[in-house]
């Protein structure tokens, strides 16, 4: 059953990764979100020296073999400091099991070695301008031509595709049958003639969204992974396991913990805000534990998702309120403030994921599409 305590060697792991997390706030700034804002190669590569990319892979695909609460030990050590892992976060979490787990013996040999040492990054080129939440509508196609995949469309809001030197691409390489047959994911390398990435810069001034224009970009087909045609399950697998993990709960702790220090603790209602917060950094790190233990039921991602990333807005919500006009004039606070919304839009929005829990977990009746 669910136990809190953590063991000997789990403590070690904290109080070590908590030293390197503010060695690197210290060398590279520190971050709001820094799993998604914070970009250092070079600090990448400091986390590989540590063994903290791929903790959880398997051994015998270069992988530390060590438990999801190992790394959620490191993670949140890291995400709670602001220290900039972006640059490795989205292979470690996805691209990396997703490999291990569909990819053939090839592809785990050519790309997994670069993601555990932190060389190279990687995308993830999903949605389209016309195709978020609803994933399945996706257009981007790729046409097979003898041994190279064709690929034409648009993708949007891909985190770090100006950076990237692989986008783990989702495309259709059908039309026929029902929206969801027909989605392949394919392995694009950047580099590849017909790719252009305009960078977009948000209303808080980070650079990672980017617009990704395909025109006949010939990817060799060895890159497609998985089953053609067949691939929206591998995506939605790879999507619940990114929804219930411990970046979707403290990637706004800095913020937390300066307005906190900043805050008039006399008033009784901000003592009792600051509670209901501590709670529910409480209660969203028991949810985060039971997704990473596998005990929650199947789906229940979506609803730690939902609660993790509103209490982010919360605690946004209450630096605004406690702050007053530091929070507009301070670089640091406004940026970090303005940016709550993302929290419950990224990985699927509350609403989306409100459905999953109604449709799929609770098994409530769907509404009928128009
Ligand atoms: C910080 C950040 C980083 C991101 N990084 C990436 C990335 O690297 N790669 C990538 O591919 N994408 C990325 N995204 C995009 C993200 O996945 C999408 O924004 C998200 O899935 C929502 O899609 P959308 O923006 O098209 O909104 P829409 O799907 O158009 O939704 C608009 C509104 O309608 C509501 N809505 C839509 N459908 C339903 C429904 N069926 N029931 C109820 N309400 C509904 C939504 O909840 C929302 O409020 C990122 C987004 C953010 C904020």
């Amino acid at each position: 059953m669910l136990d809190l305590e953590l063991s000997p060697e789990l403590q070690e792991l904290q109080i070590r990764a908590r030293k390197v997390a503010a060695e690197g706030v210290a060398d590279y700034g520190m971050h709001t979100d820094s799993w998604i804002n914070g970009y250092s190669k070079e600090f990448s590569k400091r986390l590989a020296e540590e063994g903290w990319i791929g903790m959880t892979w398997p051994v015998e695909h270069g992988g530390g073999g060590q438990s999801n609460l190992a790394r959620i030990i490191m993670g949140e050590a890291m995400i709670s400091a602001g220290a900039p892992i972006a640059a490795s976060w989205f292979a470690d979490r996805q691209m990396g099991p997703a490999l291990f787990t569909y990819g053939t013996e090839d592809q785990q040999a050519e790309f997994l070695p670069g993601m555990l040492s932190g060389e190279t990054t990687w995308c993830i080129g999903m949605s389209e301008p016309d195709a978020g939440s609803d994933l399945a509508g996706l257009k981007t196609s790729a046409v097979r031509d003898g041994d190279v995949f064709v690929v034409n469309g648009q993708k949007i809001w891909t985190s770090f595709a100006a950076d990237a030197d692989y986008c783990y691409l989702i495309c259709r390489t059908s039309s026929d049958g029902p929206p969801h047959k027909g989605v392949s994911e394919l392995i694009v390398p950047m580099n590849l003639p017909g790719i252009e990435v305009r960078p977009i810069t948000d209303m808080t001034t980070n650079r990672h969204f980017c617009e990704v224009y395909f025109d006949d970009v010939r990817v060799p087909a060895e890159n497609l992974v998985g089953v053609e045609g067949n691939a929206f399950k591998q995506t939605m697998a790879q999507l619940e396991h990114e929804r219930g993990g411990i970046d979707r709960l403290v990637s706004n702790k800095p913020l937390y913990d300066r307005a906190v220090a900043a805050a008039d603790t006399s008033d009784p209602r901000i003592r009792q805000e600051i509670a209901r917060l501590e709670t529910g950094y409480r209660l969203g790190r028991v949810l985060v534990y039971r997704e990473a233990l596998k005990q929650a039921p199947a789906g229940f991602s979506a609803a730690t998702k939902c609660f993790c990333t509103e209490h982010q807005q919360h605690v946004a919500d209450f630096a605004a309120s406690v702050l007053g006009m530091e929070a507009v004039a301070d670089d640091y606070f406004n940026r970090a403030i303005a940016y709550g919304p993302a929290y419950t839009i990224m990985g699927g929005t509350s609403d989306i994921m409100r459905n999953i829990l109604g449709e799929r977990v609770l098994g409530l009746p769907r509404e009928p599409r128009p």
